[in-house]
Formats: structure tokens, C-alpha cells, sequence
């Protein structure tokens, strides 16, 4: 049995970073930026007005009331015909360049418009610069706006469409292949019967592929014989990854590690001191042309989610040219008491509470161990206890770490 930092270091070392290929920017989503993003527009590309009202001459204003001469109107998309002159102005609406001349705009409710085509301003209202932003005050062409190694979402997503990227380089999204196992388990709609249960890790761990930003390329289910898992291995080990649940244990049915190895899948490591997830199984499958990263989580599914969070999605953010510096720990004090009893570091459920003072602190909830899902659905995360048997008081620091 190995430590978790060192499981991690051996996991890192076989990552190899997929290549990149282009995309139209829509299907970027949840991918690392492989290059670079230059805009090729100032923002904004012109003096452009904030908001609707007239454009003026600041200089015009001394204080007092004002009725100025309009001369002209010009709409976002449109562009002055003409500049303005001393007691002139031109209607102007939000996003619309400002015409030459002007150097403020005042806010249509702050203005009177008079029958001979005239408005009334009010005199002690105009600054110059005033309701306006000059051309390339947020980014300028040629600007590199979004770093390669950037993690796109919806906001970094719309900033490469704004700046002329409508297709992007991203690396390539990981497939994935997931393989269940378990003679005791029955699809989600079927009612279990004796000795039976529910496959849970299935779903819940095809949603984990989905969230980690990869790529589900096939899904089975296999009864804990060589001639099943065998089949479902060899199709799994086609993707850039194999996720196994159950069968990695030391009961007389759990036969992965041995159908792995057969199927020419290079152990680097069994068992790590984690509690939940000690059971865990990783390795590679190299044949020079191919490369799978082949992870065998314990089936219990909250050890098959810890693992999945610390392992899987590590090496999904890898294969994809992201880093890897998690888990990130916060630091929040203990809402309760708490004994904790354990040969190994433990993550524990719990959720994080807002005190009446407005204090953030970790409750741990209550958790019968790696079978209790229930307690793990309603968690925000874990708090991470060192092994031994130590009661913390309330207020303690402990560390947490997000799921
Ligand atoms: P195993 O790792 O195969 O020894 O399984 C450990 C425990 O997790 C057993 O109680 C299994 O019934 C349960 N288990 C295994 N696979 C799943 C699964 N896909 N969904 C729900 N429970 C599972
Ligand atoms: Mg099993």
C-alpha cells in the first residue's frame, strides 16, 4: 500500500498530453486552450457611447441651462454622418460611436426635447469623458486576451467569440470507456432481487466522465467471469481510458487486476492508504501505437466517487494539457465536536454552514462508510482526517476539500 502523494506522482508520470486538433468555438466547451487567443479588434472598437442620450461639446456647459441644436442621430451599427460643432448635438444611442467633436454624452432622461428640434440640458451635469469609453479601453488588437492552458466555459467562451475566434486549438477530449462489474447488480429501473442491488456506479460515474470535460465512448456491464470481463476489458481498452468499478478487492470474485494483466495492462499501482478507496487499481496499457490508462476503482460507490475525483479526473485534466495541483485544500473550523477513529486518511462527508456571525464552518455529516452514498449526495465535500484516533473540538481547523 502506497501514500496518496506518491499514487499521484506515479499517476502523473504516465500521463502524455493528447494532441490538439481545431474545433468551431461551440464545441470548446469544458477543454484547455492548446494556443494563444490574439484579438484581432480593439475593444471598444471606436469611442463608443455608454449609454442613450446626445452627444455634446463639454465645453459648451458653464453651469447653467442649455438648449442645443440637434443635428443628427446615430444607432448602435449606424456611424456619424457628421461631427458636431459648438451648440450642437447629436442624438447617440448605447454602444453607437461618438461623432467627432463630442467629448460627453448626457442621459436621455436628463434632457427635454422642444418642438423646433432642440433639447434642454441641464448645465451642471457635464463632464468631459462623461458616459463614454475610448476606443481599446478593455483590449487592443493584437493583444493575447486568453493564455493557452486556459480552461474554457461560458464566459471564456464568449471573450474568444468577441475577440475573432470562432474556431479554436484545444486538446483533444479524452474517451473514455466504463466497465461495471458485479454478479449481485441490476440495471437502475429493475427492482433487485435476493442478494441484488442497484448498478449506481454506472450512471454515477458516466456523469463523472461527462463532468470532467471527456468524452463516454462505450458503457457495460460485466457478471464477475473471465469470459465477461474479458470481453468488456478488450473493448474498454480502445479509448484513452478504462474505467473499471468493483472486482479489485480481495474477495474470491474479484478477478480485474488478473483479466488486466492478461489483457497485457502494466500494473503501477494496487492499494493506496485512503478511506475511503484503498483498494484502488491503476495501470497503462501500451502497445507503441496505443495508450490506455486503465483505473480499477473499488465498487462501494462513494470509494468508486473519491477515487474517481482524485484519480480519474486528474489524469482526464492531464490527457487534456491540464495541471494538476489538486487536491486543493480550504480551511474551515469544525461545526461539532468530532472523534475520529482511523488507520488511514480519511475523507470524511460533510457540507460547509454559515454561523449567525456570517463564519463558514465544516459540519461532518453523519456517514456509515463507503457504501453510504446518501451521505456523500448531500456533501459539499470531505474533511480530511489524519489516520489515528483524536477527538477535535469544535473550532478546530480542519482541511476540506471540495467535490
Ligand atoms: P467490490 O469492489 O466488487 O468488492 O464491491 C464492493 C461493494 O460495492 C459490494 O458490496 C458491491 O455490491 C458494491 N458494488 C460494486 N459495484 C457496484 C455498483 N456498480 N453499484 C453499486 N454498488 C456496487
Ligand atoms: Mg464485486
Amino acid at each position: 500500500m502506497i501514500e496518496l502523494r506518491e499514487a499521484l506522482t506515479l499517476l502523473d508520470g504516465e500521463i502524455r498530453r493528447l494532441p490538439k486538433e481545431t474545433v468551431e468555438l461551440s464545441f470548446a466547451h469544458q477543454r484547455y486552450l492548446a494556443d494563444d487567443a490574439t484579438s484581432d479588434v480593439d475593444v471598444p472598437p471606436h469611442r463608443k457611447s455608454l449609454v442613450d442620450g446626445y452627444a455634446v461639446c463639454s465645453a459648451d456647459f458653464d453651469g447653467k441651462d442649455i438648449s442645443l441644436e440637434v443635428i443628427d442621430e446615430v444607432v448602435a451599427g449606424g456611424w456619424p454622418r457628421t461631427g458636431i460643432g459648438r451648440g450642437q448635438a447629436i442624438r447617440i444611442m448605447t454602444g453607437a460611436a461618438v461623432p467627432t467633436g463630442a467629448d460627453a454624452v448626457v442621459m436621455v432622461e436628463q434632457t427635454v426635447t422642444t418642438d423646433d428640434g432642440r433639447v434642454i440640458l441641464r448645465g451642471d451635469e457635464v463632464k468631459p469623458m462623461q458616459n463614454l469609453m475610448e476606443k481599446a479601453t478593455i483590449m487592443h488588437q493584437g493583444q493575447v486576451v486568453v493564455p493557452s492552458g486556459q480552461w474554457l466555459d461560458a464566459a471564456t467562451i464568449g471573450l474568444l467569440a468577441e475577440i475573432g475566434h470562432g474556431q479554436v486549438a484545444v486538446s483533444k477530449r479524452p474517451t473514455v470507456s466504463l466497465v461495471t462489474t458485479g454478479n449481485e447488480l441490476v440495471a437502475p429501473s429493475e427492482k433487485p432481487g435476493p442478494g441484488q442491488i442497484r448498478n449506481s456506479n454506472a450512471p454515477m460515474l458516466a456523469t463523472s466522465v461527462h463532468e470532467a470535460g471527456a468524452r463516454l465512448i462505450g458503457q457495460r456491464h460485466a457478471v464477475d467471469e473471465p469470459d465477461s470481463l474479458r470481453e468488456a476489458i478488450a473493448d474498454g481498452l480502445s479509448g484513452d481510458v478504462l474505467v473499471l468499478s468493483g472486482g479489485v478487492s480481495a474477495g474470491v470474485l474479484d478477478l480485474v487486476p488478473g483479466e488486466l494483466k492478461q489483457q497485457g495492462v502494466q500494473k503501477i499501482f494496487h492499494r493506496v492508504s485512503l478511506k475511503p478507496g484503498k483498494p484502488i487499481w491503476f495501470g497503462v496499457l501500451d502497445t507503441g501505437s496505443h495508450r490506455c490508462l486503465v483505473f480499477g476503482l473499488p465498487g462501494n460507490p462513494v470509494s468508486s466517487l473519491v477515487c474517481f475525483h482524485l484519480f480519474v479526473r486528474r489524469a482526464i485534466h492531464g490527457l487534456m494539457g491540464g495541471s494538476s495541483e489538486f487536491p486543493a485544500c480550504e480551511s474551515y473550523p469544525l461545526a461539532t465536536a468530532f472523534h475520529h477513529r482511523g488507520n488511514r486518511p480519511t475523507w470524511w462527508p460533510a457540507r460547509v454552514i454559515r454561523t449567525e456571525g456570517g463564519l463558514s464552518q465544516v459540519e461532518p455529516l453523519e456517514w456509515r462508510g463507503s457504501g453510504d452514498l446518501r451521505a456523500l449526495a448531500f456533501a459539499e465535500g470531505w474533511i480530511g482526517f489524519s489516520p489515528g484516533t483524536k477527538s477535535h473540538e469544535a473550532g478546530t481547523q480542519v482541511d476540506f476539500i471540495r467535490r
